[in-house]
């Protein structure tokens, strides 16, 4: 039995919600529209992530704190662009008659911001650097799915503030090099691109993002990192004493990096029509082991297995499934299902030879591993693991691009699931008919490598400015 009938590529929808229940990720019957339950694999994997990106966060000298989850209108309202991109999606608490009404967090620029104006006294308090990992609301009106569209976002913000723009530009950098640094360790396959001006972060400058591929031809946008200029520094205040003495408005950065998005992106990626296959970092299981019983062995077989779970378990995350009721046949499709990177399975010729059978969940095969090298082998293999899924996503990202000279050839793109790449002049009408006539967003250009359009925009046919990605999106 596999996971579900329909293939990943075929009925990703079906594929993907079956597997969110079966390995105990999200069960999405929670009867409210975008709001989730997590299960105990969901959870661990969100904590794990977490855990990677605020190690990498420290590292680079970000600071944690925790800031309140509501605003005030007054608060919310004071960066005009910021108002405009967020009104419509906010949830708001009525405190009754004769009290202000509070704003939920929709992402927190306008709750921090205020208390940096307080921190920020001169030069010598900067560069700032702060994060938090904390659920965000956003009212989504479109159709929600479990763990890419929803209304409570599990994410990490880190905002930051300093003196010169050099300064702000350099940081974006560094939450380029942080972010791409977990996200290899993921495996995930994606572009970074710089958003078209339309598309950018409601009061930013700049916005560049990370478009994860999907297998129903949908990017899935894991992180982005925004230049905030000092649009916010204006509105809210934020200003300090130069080294000269004059006063100064800060520059700002934000980042936001969302969980169960890379959740998702490792999951629909990664994934086969046998169920999840895990990237070990993450893997709830990393190890597990499976006895073959053999009549008259039992007890050997059973120290046996012991053993090697003693000799693994202070490294990986190991179980020993020694289900009496469950056979062996079904244990196997039980962790592949779940994900398990590596399996070893002993029986009476393990015992016999001193061996183990260790199979690995990416690629399925399987090979005779002797005791002694029994630790350093499956340390290979984690490793691996790792490169293999992450070289397989990458390759995968590429293939899905296709050039496109006109707006049919996008829509046919676009039908087969795919990304076009497309030249473009740079105006929101070409972007708008675009849209509706392919039904595609134009995602942004590569902010990696520059692209240099030498022929015309494909909507008017006027001079190109842009070598865009154009994509549907989640
Ligand atoms: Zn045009």
């Amino acid at each position: 039995m596999s996971v579900s009938a329909a293939r990943k590529f075929e009925n990703f929808s079906e594929w993907f919600d079956s597997l969110l229940l079966k390995a105990r990720i999200v069960d999405n019957r929670f009867p409210v529209k975008g709001f989730s339950v997590y299960m105990d694999n969901g959870a661990f994997m969100l904590d794990k992530l977490k855990e990677l990106l605020e190690a990498e966060l420290e590292r680079t000298g970000h600071k944690k704190m925790y800031f309140p989850l509501v605003t005030s209108e007054e608060l919310f309202g004071r960066e005009a662009e910021h108002i405009k991109g967020f009104s419509k999606e906010v949830f708001v608490i009525d405190q009754g008659p004769g009290e202000q009404k509070l704003i939920i967090r929709p992402t927190s620029e306008t709750i921090m911001y205020p208390m940096f104006r307080l921190w920020i006294r001169s030069h010598a308090d900067l560069p700032l650097k702060v994060y938090q990992s904390v659920n965000v609301y956003r009212r989504e009106t479109k159709a929600t799915r479990a763990l890419y569209r929803v209304r409570e976002i599990p994410w990490n913000e880190a905002h930051t503030v300093h003196e010169a723009p050099s300064e702000a530009e350099r940081q974006v950098r560094e939450a380029l090099e942080i972010y791409q640094k977990v996200l290899k360790r993921l495996g995930i396959g994606y572009m970074t691109l710089k958003r078209p001006d339309f598309d950018k972060f409601a009061g930013a400058v700049y916005s560049i993002a990370f478009d994860a591929w999907n297998p129903d031809g949908k990017v899935n946008q894991v992180a982005t990192i925004h230049n905030l200029g000092r649009n916010f520094a204006k509105a809210y205040e934020i200003e300090f004493e130069k080294k000269d003495g004059s006063r100064g408005i800060a520059y700002q950065t934000c980042y936001g990096f969302g969980f169960s998005r890379a959740l998702a992106a490792v999951i629909a990626q990664h994934g086969d029509d046998r169920g999840l296959v895990l990237p070990p970092v993450i893997a709830p299981t990393q190890v597990v082991i499976i006895p073959i019983p053999f009549k008259g062995q039992e007890k050997q077989i059973h120290e046996y297995a012991s053993k090697i779970e003693g000799m693994l378990s202070e490294r990986w995350r190991t179980v020993l499934d020694d289900r009496k009721d469950v056979t062996p046949g079904e244990k196997f499709y039980h962790w592949e299902l779940m994900g398990a990177p590596i399996r070893i399975e002993v029986g009476p010729r393990e015992v016999a030879e001193a061996s183990a059978t260790v199979a690995r969940r990416d690629t399925l095969e399987r090979i005779k591993v002797s005791l002694d090298d029994l630790v350093e082998k499956v340390e290979e293999l984690m490793k691996s693991i790792e490169t293999n899924l992450l070289e397989k996503s990458q390759r995968m990202m590429l293939s899905l691009i296709s050039d496109a000279r006109n707006v049919e050839e996008v829509k046919k793109i676009l039908r087969d699931r795919r990304i076009a790449r497309v030249e473009w002049c740079g105006r929101v009408e070409c972007a708008e008919r675009l849209k509706e006539e392919a039904g595609g967003e134009i995602r942004g250009e590569r902010y990696d490598i520059a692209e240099t359009p030498t022929g015309k925009c494909i909507v008017c046919e006027n001079d190109a400015r842009f070598v865009v990605y154009v994509a549907r999106a989640y």
